[in-house]
């Protein structure tokens, strides 16, 4: 039976509480990107560092969305990358079916950033809103950033990319598009700024009773390379030496305070915690739960 094709992976969701809040992660896909693209390590020690980690050849790069749902309301963070990064990709609508959520179900978007794996996911082929009651936040800075004058260039082309639809993402929510600075969103969760990666990038702290999860973004894109290693960078963070700051300083905070974490890129189902180790730090993924 091993080799039927009609045998396929589960789908991509898994559920958690903090507090009154239930937290489904839900899985885009998975993408793999050149050893070239890590800054501050050299290609062939990341390979050599994937193999040790049974991660053989070039990096993978999970992505994923996170669903907040608490008292009827539904809050979505981030939308994955629809169709604009490849095949592998672009699974966040039909993972939500699974656990019962239409696009029109979502309440709010909380974007961390509008990288196309994040904010992709928001526009249909005709530039039209997937999403179309969803009030959408994201940082006064990633806004200004992006749509505040002239628009921003690189050396790897990931901001054209942004920039082929941002001002069509901008359209398309219309009066439902609020750039916020770190307030609430809902109560008890809050927008946290997380610069570096991109110059508003975002984390979400959820708080409820004594429980709390910090959903991190994109503090780290290769979890086994960069939370062992957080000197070390991505080609696609518009400020390495501010993304590689603020690595550090969560990585710090969280270890310190034991506090759970959520994050784009942490490999499915991403959820855990971090633990010192010398000079870097360790993941330790949460246990899975039949029950939530
Ligand atoms: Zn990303």
């Amino acid at each position: 039976m091993t080799d039927d094709q009609s045998i396929r992976q589960a789908p991509g969701i898994y559920r958690r509480r903090v507090g009154d809040f239930v937290v489904t992660a839900i899985n885009d896909g998975i993408v793999p990107v050149p050893a070239e693209v890590m800054v501050g390590m050299a290609p062939d020690e990341v390979k050599k560092t994937l193999e040790g980690r049974f991660r053989p050849g070039d990096p993978h790069i999970t992505i994923g969305a996170y669903l907040i749902e608490k008292g009827g309301s539904r809050t979505l963070v981030d939308t994955g990358a629809r169709n604009l990064m490849g095949p592998t990709l672009g699974k966040v609508v039909d993972n939500l079916a699974v656990v019962g959520v239409t696009p029109d179900q979502i309440d709010r978007i909380a974007l961390t950033h509008i990288h196309a794996d994040h904010a992709g996911g928001m526009l249909d082929d005709d530039g039209a809103a997937i999403f179309p009651r969803a009030e959408v936040f994201l940082s006064v800075d990633e806004e200004k950033h992006w749509l505040g004058g002239e628009p921003p260039t690189d050396e790897v082309g990931v901001s054209e990319q942004v920039n082929s639809y941002a001002p069509q993402l901008r359209k398309a929510y219309g009066d439902r598009w609020h750039a916020i600075g770190e307030e609430e969103i809902i109560p008890g969760m809050r927008r946290e700024a997380l610069p570096g990666h991109t110059p508003g990038h975002s984390g979400y702290h959820l708080s409820s009773g004594d429980e709390e999860l910090l959903i991190w973004g994109d503090i780290t894109h290769v979890p086994v390379v960069q939370i062992a290693r957080p000197d070390v960078g991505l080609a696609f963070d518009v400020d390495v030496d501010l993304a590689r700051k603020t690595r550090h300083r969560i990585l710090d905070r969280i270890s310190a305070d034991r506090l759970a974490i959520g994050g784009m890129h942490l490999e499915f189902p991403g959820f855990g915690h971090v633990v010192r180790n010398g000079s870097g730090y360790e993941y330790v993924p949460d246990l899975w739960m039949p029950d939530i």
